[in-house]
């Protein structure tokens, strides 16, 4: 019975979904052996390091993950890195296929002047400081001003608002960075002002998020009437059904009652950032108007939430911040899957169905089977996180939240979770 060899480089939901596909093409005269390479200690991608930690219940996906990562076949090697552990060349020579689902992982810039004054910072600092991720640990933001903005009209830039603004005593009971909860805890901000170049009919927020922010119970969320009204009569008597259903959660959002709470999160539209003005810091953001006209707002941090683009790896071609691809084929047994694939767009979920295109692609190109290849022997670290360590670590992240009330704590720095691994 052939058995394929496959590595997955990426242990995100895309890199998960690519391992459950190909469990599910299994049969009883072929199967696949797997082994996951993450550059992490810990896997589940951005669903640990990325979604917001007010927002448990999208975490419980990590169910699935767990699952695959059970079934027979499947290994995981943590803390392994492609381009620094082991190379591409390395994996195409000893496994039929490679499926990379590094997913993409580095804020895309304005280009405006200003943007590297202090205190203008990308959410894709800011997100994995709060969520935990070792690589940002020590970001620190500084949070000593009244005013921040956020710009970008997607649920990144809705996250991001929303942990700003947001009482920080209601992070007591998530999974929040213990580091961060304490810099927002003492953070001077009390006012959020997200914003989107286009105008709410061409927003990317999806609306079970936007009916969430009226669930906030100590933010004030505030939506200009004018401007939703303005949104649906530009979209026309027939918008398309997402379309309609946005702009029916911002229209509610724009009836709320104000001014109750010291904090408040305002949304502004069609304003295109110019410059980021101030003496070494940014004291304030320069906006262009959808009339021409020029709109100042005073603030001492700006984070921007305009997508992301993936940092290129040795030996795989990209072009426009993705793995170049047709289908999801890369070149001679090699593949993408997930945000390296499309870029960054898509709930979790959308990475499901376009892995299993990919996969079925790649079962039609498999010929004879290579002869088994042990991954132990081509790395360059000796400290490899598997299943097992990685179970470790989970049970003593839950373990170390329980008495908190926290889904768990999470450890920060690699040295500690290679330690709670028992491999330090
Ligand atoms: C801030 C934020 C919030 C989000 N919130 C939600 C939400 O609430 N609901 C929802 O449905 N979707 C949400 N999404 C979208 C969702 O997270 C993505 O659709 C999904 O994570 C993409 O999966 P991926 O596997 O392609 O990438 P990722 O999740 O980024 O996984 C890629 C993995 O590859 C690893 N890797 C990278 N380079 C290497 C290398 N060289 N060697 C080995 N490993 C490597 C990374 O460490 C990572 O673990 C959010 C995204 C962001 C950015």
């Amino acid at each position: 019975m052939p058995q394929y060899k496959v590595a997955i480089v990426g242990a995100g939901p895309a890199g998960y979904f690519a391992a459950q596909a190909l469990q599910n093409l299994q049969t009883d005269h072929l199967s696949f052996a797997i082994d996951m390479i993450e550059r992490l200690p810990t896997p589940w991608g951005l669903v640990r390091s990325g979604v917001a930690p007010d927002h448990p219940k999208i975490k419980t996906v990590s169910k699935v993950f767990e699952k695959v990562a059970t079934a027979e076949g499947f290994s995981l090697y943590g803390n392994v890195e492609l381009g620094t552990d082991i190379s591409i060349e390395v994996l195409k020579a000893k496994y039929d296929a490679v499926v990379i689902a590094t997913g993409s992982a580095t804020g895309k810039k304005l280009g405006i002047p200003g943007e590297d004054l202090s205190g203008s910072i990308s959410a894709a600092q800011f997100v994995p400081w709060y969520n935990g991720h070792p690589d940002f640990a020590d970001f620190n933001p500084e949070l000593n001003c009244e005013t921040a903005v956020v710009i970008g009209a997607g649920n990144v830039a809705m996250d991001v608002a929303r942990m700003l603004a947001l009482e920080p005593a209601e992070l007591d009971e998530t999974d929040t960075a213990l580091h961060a909860i304490d810099v927002l805890r003492k953070s001077n901000i009390r006012k959020v002002v997200i914003s989107a170049r286009r105008g709410p009919e061409h927003a990317a927020f999806t609306s079970p998020e936007l009916r969430d922010l009226p669930k906030l119970e100590h933010t004030n969320v505030l939506m200009h009437p004018e401007d939703i009204a303005a949104g649906l009569e530009r979209a026309g008597e027939e918008p398309e059904k997402e379309v309609r259903n946005n702009l029916e959660a911002m229209r509610l959002i724009s009836e709320l009652e104000q001014g109750k709470h010291a904090r408040t999160m305002e949304f502004q539209f069609l304003c295109t950032p110019k410059e980021f003005r101030g003496n070494g810091k940014v004291e304030e953001v320069v906006f262009t108007t959808s009339v021409g006209e020029e709109k100042v707002v005073k603030c001492g941090l700006v984070i921007t939430a305009i997508g992301y683009e993936a940092d290129p790896l040795a030996g795989i071609p990209y072009e426009k911040g993705k793995v170049l691809n047709s289908d999801g084929r890369v070149g001679e047994n090699i593949y993408v899957v997930g945000w390296a694939k499309r870029g960054p767009s898509g709930v979790i979920g959308t990475n499901k169905s376009d892995a299993a295109d990919v996969m079925n692609l790649l079962l039609a190109d498999m010929t004879e089977p290579k002869p088994a290849a042990e991954l132990t022997s081509l790395i360059t670290t000796n400290k490899v996180i598997s299943q097992s360590h990685w179970q470790s670590i989970n049970a003593a992240e839950i373990a170390a939240g329980e008495p908190h009330g926290k889904p768990r704590v999470k450890a920060v720095t690699r040295e500690e979770l290679l330690r709670l691994g028992g491999l330090n």
